[in-house]
C-alpha cells in the first residue's frame, strides 16, 4: 500500500514545470479566489516551500486539491557535501528516473559588497553528448534533457541553504535583517549543455529573473555554452539581459577539435562570427572561458594566437587551471605560466581574470561527483 502511494506521488506532474499564467487556471478550476495564485507562486518560489504541506498561508481544501493533482519538489537529495574552506556545497541529486545531476553553492566573502556574493552552479542535462575530453560530464555520455521544473528546483534547494545560513547570521548578530539575500548569481555551468536544452533552459531563466519569485536579476545569470551556433544566434533574439559564457579552451581549429569534438561541427571561425553578431544584437559583452590544460593550450604562443583571435571583440576571459578529474590526463598549469599567459592578452588590450578555484577537496568540477559516487559502488 506504502509503496502504491510513492508510485502514484512520483507519477503526479510538478507543479515548478508550469508558468505563472497556468497557475491562474488551476486556481480557477478549485474555485479559490484568484489572488491565490499569486500567493502560491510566492509561497513556491519566494519561500521555497517544496511540499503543499508547508504552505500554511493556503486552505487545508486547497492544498489537498493541489497535491491530488501536482507535487513540487522532485529531486532527491542523495549526497551533501562542504568543501574543508565551508565556501562551497555540493549536492548530488537523484532524479524520478534514478538519473544523477549535481548542483554546487558558491560562497565568495570579498567580491560582492560586504556581505558576499553566493553563486548556484545548476544543471541542465543529464550527462551530456558533447564529449569534452577534460570534462568527468563528458566521459559519461548523454542520459536527458532536465526538465525546467528540475532546473528550477535545484535553484531552489541551493537557495533553501543560503537562506538558511542568512537567517542564521541575522541571529548571530553578523548580518541586518534587511541584508537577508540568499542566492545573489545563477550559472549554467553544472552537468550538461544548457543551449542543447534550449527551450527548457529558456523556460527556467524566464522563471528566475520573475520578482515576485527567486528574483535574480538577469544580469547575475550566466548561461554556459561550448558555442552551439545556432543557438547562439536565437538567444540573441530573446532580449534578455543574461550573461554569455563560451567555453573555448584552444585558440585554433586543431587544438580545439582535440579536446572539444563539438568544434568539428562549429569551427572556430563561424563561432567567432555568430560572438561578434551577438556583440551587436545585443550590446553585451561575453565572457571566454579558457581552461588552461598543461602542455595542451597554455603556451605563450597559444596565448598570442587567442589575442588575435579575440581582438576588438567586446569580451572579457576568464583563465581556469583544470580540475584534476579520475581519469583526466591533463595536469594544472603553474600559477606563473598563468600569469605569463594573461599578460599576454593584456597586451592585446583583452581583459582576463584567473578564477577563484572552489569545491577541489569535494569534487566541485562538472560531473566529478557523480563519476566518483558511480566509480565506487
Ligand atoms: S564541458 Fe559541458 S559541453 Fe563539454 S562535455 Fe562537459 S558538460 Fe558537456
Amino acid at each position: 500500500m506504502e509503496n502504491l502511494q510513492l508510485t502514484e506521488k512520483l507519477n503526479k506532474p510538478s507543479i515548478l514545470d508550469l508558468e505563472k499564467e497556468d497557475l491562474n487556471k488551476i486556481v480557477a478550476e478549485s474555485g479559490e479566489k484568484p489572488y491565490r495564485a499569486e500567493q502560491l507562486w510566492r509561497s513556491i518560489y519566494k519561500e521555497c516551500n517544496l511540499d503543499f504541506s508547508e504552505i500554511t498561508t493556503l486552505s487545508k481544501n486547497f492544498r489537498n486539491f493541489l497535491s491530488t493533482k501536482f507535487r513540487i519538489g522532485t529531486l532527491e537529495k542523495k549526497i551533501h557535501i562542504n568543501s574543508i574552506d565551508s565556501s562551497t556545497t555540493k549536492l548530488l541529486f537523484g532524479l524520478n528516473d534514478g538519473e544523477l545531476i549535481e548542483s554546487v553553492l558558491m560562497r565568495y566573502t570579498s567580491d560582492y559588497g560586504k556581505k558576499g556574493r553566493k553563486t548556484a552552479c545548476i544543471s541542465t542535462q543529464a550527462g551530456c553528448a558533447l564529449g569534452c575530453t577534460f570534462c568527468a560530464t563528458g566521459q559519461q555520455g548523454f542520459r536527458r534533457n532536465l526538465t525546467s521544473g528540475e532546473i528550477i528546483e535545484q535553484v531552489l534547494q541551493l537557495q533553501k541553504i543560503a537562506l538558511k545560513e542568512d537567517l542564521l547570521e541575522v541571529e548571530q548578530g553578523k548580518r541586518k535583517k534587511g541584508e537577508i539575500q540568499g542566492i545573489t548569481n545563477i550559472v549554467y555551468m553544472g552537468m550538461g549543455e544548457p543551449l542543447a536544452n534550449y527551450k527548457n533552459t529558456i523556460k527556467s531563466v524566464k522563471n528566475v529573473i520573475d520578482n515576485s519569485g527567486i528574483n535574480i536579476g538577469s544580469r547575475h545569470i550566466t548561461i554556459s555554452t561550448v558555442g552551439l551556433v545556432p543557438k547562439i544566434k536565437k538567444l540573441s533574439k530573446e532580449k534578455l539581459q543574461i550573461n554569455l559564457a563560451i567555453s573555448l579552451h584552444a585558440p585554433d581549429n586543431k587544438t580545439r577539435s582535440e579536446t572539444m569534438p563539438v568544434n568539428k561541427r562549429f569551427p572556430i571561425e563561424e563561432l567567432i562570427d555568430v560572438c561578434h553578431y551577438y556583440v551587436e544584437q545585443t550590446n553585451r559583452r561575453i565572457f571566454f572561458e579558457y581552461i588552461l590544460l598543461e602542455d595542451q593550450n597554455d603556451s605563450l604562443s597559444n596565448a598570442e594566437k587567442l589575442g588575435k583571435l579575440l581582438n576588438g571583440l567586446h569580451c572579457h576571459v576568464n583563465l581556469i587551471p583544470v580540475n584534476p578529474t579520475t581519469n583526466g590526463v591533463y595536469g594544472r598549469t603553474d600559477d606563473n605560466a598563468n600569469r605569463l599567459f594573461q599578460g599576454v592578452l593584456k597586451r592585446f588590450g583583452i581583459p582576463s581574470t584567473i578564477r577563484v578555484e572552489k569545491g577541489i577537496d569535494i569534487n566541485a568540477g562538472c560531473g566529478q561527483l557523480r563519476e566518483r559516487v558511480l566509480s565506487t559502488n
